[in-house]
């Protein structure tokens, strides 16, 4: 066995790994437990990543870097089946911790109700929140395109006497 040593001590593994977020291929080593990538700043954690080729001599890594790297763009369905998997992991969670009236309100069909329904969650208790909140709601409740119009829906809501703007650029219920 080459470089047998102790005989008991696990050699160091490297992993090919790719940026959930960017794409990017990285190499990491097996025990470290997250890698921030250098292209676009994301935090990955390794353990949910897709491991694309290992080998335990660092002198390899870069040629089996470049294979991957070749083998993924030749194989891109596969990997951004992989990304949305983790994507859709990470929103399953996100939607898990959401309290259950949120929930309640994201199974409303007519769009302009769910967004009432909402803020009206969010400007529970006397709450004030910012256009930011506003957009994070929208999204959590499947109304992307809302979130796109985010000041039209502002305007609507205040139409409505919905909501009202007590401060500037913090809203809250009428
Ligand atoms: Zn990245």
């Amino acid at each position: 066995m080459i470089g047998a040593g102790t005989g008991d001590e696990p050699m160091d593994r490297f992993l090919v790994v790719a940026c959930v977020r960017c794409g990017r291929t990285k190499g990491v080593e097996s025990d470290q437990k997250t890698f921030k990538c250098p292209t676009c700043g994301h935090n990955n954690a390794i353990a949910q990543l897709k491991v694309y080729g290992q080998t335990d001599d660092p002198a390899h890594l870069p040629a089996l870097i470049a294979t991957v790297q070749t083998t993924r763009d030749g194989g891109e369905e596969e990997y951004y089946a992989s990304v949305e998997e983790v994507r859709q992991k990470q929103e399953a969670k996100l939607a898990s911790s959401d309290d259950l009236d949120l929930r309640e309100v994201r199974t409303v069909v007519n769009k302009k109700e769910r967004l009432e329904q909402g803020v009206q969650l969010l400007g529970a208790d006397g709450n004030t929140f910012s256009e930011e909140e506003l957009v994070e709601l929208m999204l959590k409740l499947d109304l992307k395109d809302y979130a796109q119009e985010v000041d039209r829906w502002i305007g609507y809501l205040m139409v409505k006497d919905i909501i009202y703007e007590p401060k500037a650029g913090l809203y809250g219920l009428v």
